[in-house]
């Protein structure tokens, strides 16, 4: 099976998850795919394969010729975003692409005027949808790559590796992926998530996260006879709304700039909830952000008195490169693994959370490196198969690096 008919094989398996779900996993079928994987696990002969409750596939491959002593891990997320139909997914390969723009099929169309990157693939193979869901290259491309290295490893006893942990996560799309993550199972020294797009970008930042629940009330009276005295909630939350600054926006910010981004707003003349994401790469600068969505509740409380306006700030992921910063090897090994296969690394912050970011915090740390996916999350993704190769050639590299004692 080529790493191509593999990823076929696991997009054709729906594995959506559910955001409003309280269980773990938060979707049953997302065993449909855990259940195959652990299967070919031990088809392959890795050792203590195993799937708990709550949907995590763990598996270990000894090491061969072995200088470090230490095990790398390799982990990838089995769910597909919610964001858009998971189901009847119906891959398909365009041979060597044009660059030019996709017919999906149901008149859906990967225009480059939308993507301008995509005619940065031309000349490769890609995988597309037929317009109809996700394809799911998010992340079941990491899952092939780091299968495609095992079964090479298998197959060629010669390429030196070290001991290699993997793992196979659930709900990483709705932020619970390392919710149950067995640390002292997985057993690691450091692991790498491969989630990522480009093959040459090593992941090792993060945003901060933190979220801002904004309430307002009011004072609700006849509108008849509201003369000075009604107060609506909806009129604060827009004020409200209106102080904080248009240029933090998420449709103005690109790179290192964070953003404030309303998600929800719902109201009545009693009362009304606002609710935002804040972001930022720098934590002082997050704290910045929370510092204004305080100051603009106390205008508000200033002018239509105390109590009109509560803000609560509940605090989330943090930027991995906090941790990452003292483990400079994890991020040295990937690099020179990929400058020996001719490819230069470009080490860039993620505009949103990783598993890594989480998993770096709890302990094991965890950049992320590319397995070939894009325009994740919609019909127009697709799986660059040249670059997924790589990827499964970029696992095998850092192994054997760190198995030559490079670590
Ligand atoms: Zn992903």
């Amino acid at each position: 099976m080529s790493a191509a008919e593999r990823l076929i094989r696991y997009c054709k398996i729906d594995t959506q998850s559910d955001p409003k779900s309280a269980t773990s996993p938060s979707t049953q079928k997302q065993f449909d795919l855990a259940e195959v994987l652990a299967e070919e696990l031990r088809e392959l002969g890795l050792e203590d394969v195993y799937l708990d409750e709550y949907c995590n596939v763990y598996a270990h491959m000894p090491a061969n010729q072995d200088k470090s002593g230490k095990t790398i891990g390799f982990i990838a997320h089995m769910d597909t975003s919610p964001d858009y139909n998971g189901a009847n997914v119906n891959p398909r390969i365009i041979s060597a692409y044009d660059g030019k723009d996709i017919e999906l099929g149901e008149g859906v169309v990967t225009r480059i005027k939308d993507f301008p990157k995509m005619s940065e693939h031309a000349g490769h193979d890609l995988m597309v949808t037929d317009g109809s869901s996700l394809l799911g290259a998010d992340d079941k491309a990491g899952i092939a790559a780091i299968m495609e290295a095992l079964v090479y490893w298998k197959e060629h006893p010669e390429e030196a590796h070290c001991r290699i942990a993997v793992a196979f996560t659930p709900d990483e799309e709705i932020g619970r992926g390392t919710e149950h993550f067995d640390l002292q199972r997985f057993d690691a020294a450091f692991a790498y998530t491969m989630d990522g797009g480009d093959i040459r970008t090593i992941t090792d930042e993060t945003f901060n996260a933190a979220e801002a629940i904004v309430t307002f009330r009011g004072f609700s009276i006849h509108p008849g006879s509201a003369k000075n005295k009604l107060v609506s909630a909806v009129n604060l939350a827009m004020e409200y709304h209106a102080l904080l600054p248009e240029h933090m926006r998420p449709e103005h910010t690109e790179g290192k700039e964070g953003y404030i981004h309303v998600t929800e707003i719902r109201g009545t003349t009693e009362s009304a909830v606002m609710e935002y994401i804040l972001r930022d790469h720098d934590r002082q600068k997050l704290e910045d952000k929370i510092e204004l969505m305080n100051r603009a509740a106390s205008w508000i409380n200033a002018r239509y008195g105390e109590g009109s306006c509560n803000v609560e700030i509940i605090r989330g992921y943090r930027n991995m490169k906090e941790i990452l910063n003292n483990y400079p090897e994890v991020m040295g090994l990937a690099e020179k693994a990929l400058l020996e296969m001719g490819l230069q690394p470009v080490s860039e912050g993620a505009r949103g959370g990783t598993d890594g970011a989480n998993l770096s915090f709890m302990g094991l740390p965890c950049p992320n490196l590319g397995a070939g996916g894009g325009n994740a999350h919609g019909r127009y993704e697709f799986c660059d198969l040249w670059e997924l190769e790589q990827s499964s050639i970029l696992i095998r590299k850092i192994a054997e690096k760190m198995a030559g004692g490079e670590y």
